[in-house]
């Protein structure tokens, strides 16, 4: 028997990078999963698609985390396809790369609306609307250790995103469900690689004891195992998926 197998998970963020590769370990692993997307329909039908072509199990459904109707259908959408949700996976999120002199107000908010608001959203929709003896998974990142110069309001997001992990963990432990958040390293995405030269993208890669960026299916790994029965004693934590890099 496969190690999710019965068991139903929803990503946010699933129609590209670590996301996509997130639904479709999960889906490898035995799991019926729902992609959420905001604006790359093409994209998370191309997950979908993958995934039953291997012999999994997906839909996707639409929906802008950061608001709260659209959470509030993501997961009653899921909850009438599959019948219940075991895992959550707050993958979706942006970055917004800029000196705090040169940051606007509509970049701050966009930054916290989505990678706050929106984690926010779908762990009071999982209070009560998650399986008992579920898992919960948060996108955090390792730039929180690195302090990097321009990566202020994002490490205030992923800081936001590892308290609410650490609360929320303590809230559902009474059902059974653990709450985590990883912390990838540069990882090879659009996100990461997005405006940056090669020499920069070199530089961060030798940050990591393998020398290299990590893979999308580097944190799927990870994932999948954290919302497995063997790692229910974790819970609270926040875990570093970085090659060593900090
Ligand atoms: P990508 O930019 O490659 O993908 C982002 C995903 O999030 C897309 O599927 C996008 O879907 C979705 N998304 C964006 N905004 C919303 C929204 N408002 N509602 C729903 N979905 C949305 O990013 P990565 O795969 O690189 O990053 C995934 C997560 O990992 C993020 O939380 C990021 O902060 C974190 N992370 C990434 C690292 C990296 O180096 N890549 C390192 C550390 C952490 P659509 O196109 O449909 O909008």
């Amino acid at each position: 028997m496969k190690t999710l197998e019965n068991k139903v998970a929803l990503v946010t963020g699933a129609s590209r990078g670590i996301g996509a590769a997130i639904a479709s370990e999960l889906a490898k692993n035995g799991a019926a999963v729902v992609v959420n997307y905001a604006g790359g329909k093409a994209a998370a039908d191309e997950t979908v698609a993958a995934i039953v072509a291997a012999g999994g199990k997906a839909i996707a459904i639409q929906g802008d985390v950061s608001k709260t109707e659209d959470m509030t259908h993501l997961f009653d959408e899921a909850i009438a396809a599959f019948g219940k949700i075991d895992i959550l996976v707050n993958n979706a999120g942006i970055m917004i790369t800029k000196l705090i002199k040169d940051t606007t107000d509509e970049d701050y908010t966009r930054q916290f609306d989505i990678n706050v608001k929106g984690t926010f959203n779908t762990l009071r929709e999982a209070a009560t609307k998650l399986a008992n003896n579920g898992s919960v998974i948060n996108l955090s990142s390792t730039t929180t250790r690195l302090m990097f110069p321009t990566y202020a309001t994002y490490v205030a997001t992923k800081g936001a995103v590892e308290q609410l992990t650490r609360v929320f963990a303590k809230e559902v432990g009474a059902k059974g469900i653990n709450v985590n958040s990883i912390s990838p390293g540069p990882t090879n995405t659009e996100l990461f690689t997005t405006g940056k030269p090669q020499e920069v993208m070199d530089r961060l890669a030798s940050l990591s004891a393998f020398n290299r960026l990590g893979e999308p299916q580097d944190i799927a790994n990870v994932v999948v195992f954290l919302a497995s029965d063997a790692a229910k004693w974790i819970s609270g934590q926040n875990i570093g998926l970085n090659g060593a890099v900090a």
